[in-house]
């Protein structure tokens, strides 16, 4: 079922990525990245409006100060507006965050709020594309932080030490009800209304993005994963988890997409799984229940 404030989505086929260890400037933590990012039409769709990219800047300077930034983005639209909206949202977030001579967490938001504004303005201008817009998920990894910039129903998790964490709220109309106490987050799976989201990147000329009020420690073992919700309306919370512990970064992937598509794979599927590698650090600092974390197993 497509989205009702969204409709399309996009997929950028495959890719995979392993970064070489790096040594943070004040901590000396060696930080080895992996990450693989795949994307898959599913078994109804003739296109795919998800998109979803892994930039790792490989330079020593931009590495330092920027990081690696992962994006998933899940389009909506007719006329295939949907593919142009989440096209332009990982191509504008992944300029502008770069270009930006801002701290991580600023200049994502900024990075948003520009892609946002672009969107928006190329809906006006061209007919075909009148109310297209895009859920947007990012996540920036750097020394041993994260930050996290998000609008729409794409979600981003956290896997660590055998739990799973759902790092984002759903800006979606199911959400608000379970919020409520209305339904529980079983019955919002399957209910009617689960496709209606409530923001979006290029709806309207301004939008709320949701992020973290400050940086999140990474730890050694952490795996994080982005997906849209082509995944996670077939496949639970456990099993992506489980998914995610018994493979590398890359088969962990291709594990859930076939999943998905062994249940119907009724939408796009995307997800992207980034590993912090073992050898990285140990802090033994609880995770913070920020607003929008939240055990989900
Ligand atoms: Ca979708």
């Amino acid at each position: 079922m497509e989205k009702m404030f969204k409709f399309l989505r996009k997929s950028r086929g495959e890719r995979h990525k392993t970064a070489p260890a790096v040594t943070t400037g004040d901590t000396r933590v060696e930080l080895a990245i992996t990450a693989s990012v795949q994307s898959d039409v599913g078994c109804h769709r003739e296109i795919n409006e998800d998109c979803s990219a892994y930039i790792d800047p490989g330079d020593g300077d931009l590495l330092s100060a920027k990081g690696r930034l992962v994006i998933v983005a899940d389009g909506m639209g007719g006329h295939s507006a949907g593919e142009v909206a989440s096209r332009m949202a990982v191509d504008i977030i992944s300029r502008e965050y770069y270009d930006s001579a801002e701290e991580p967490a600023s200049a994502l938001r900024r990075s948003f709020i520009a892609a946002n504004r672009e969107i928006h303005s190329n809906s006006t201008q061209v007919q075909t594309r009148t109310g297209m817009g895009t859920t947007c998920t990012a996540l920036v990894l750097r020394d041993a932080t994260a930050v996290s910039a998000h609008v729409g129903d794409s979600r981003l998790y956290l896997i660590r030490s055998g739990q799973i964490y759902l790092m984002t709220e759903d800006h979606s109309a199911v959400n608000e009800m379970v919020k409520r106490g209305l339904l529980t987050r079983e019955e919002a799976r399957h209910h009617p209304d689960k496709n209606v989201i409530l923001r979006a990147l290029g709806s309207h000329p301004e939008v709320e993005i949701s992020s973290w009020g400050e940086p999140f420690p990474i730890r050694g073992g952490d795996r994080f994963l982005l997906c849209s919700d082509g995944l996670y309306d077939l496949v639970e919370d456990k099993e992506i988890m489980q998914a995610v512990l018994a493979a590398d970064v890359h088969s962990a992937c291709a594990e859930l997409i076939s999943l998905a598509k062994d249940r119907g794979g009724y939408d796009n599927i995307t997800v992207a799984v980034v590993g912090v590698g073992v050898d990285g650090p140990t802090s033994s600092s609880d995770i913070r229940q920020t607003r929008e974390a939240q055990v989900v197993v």
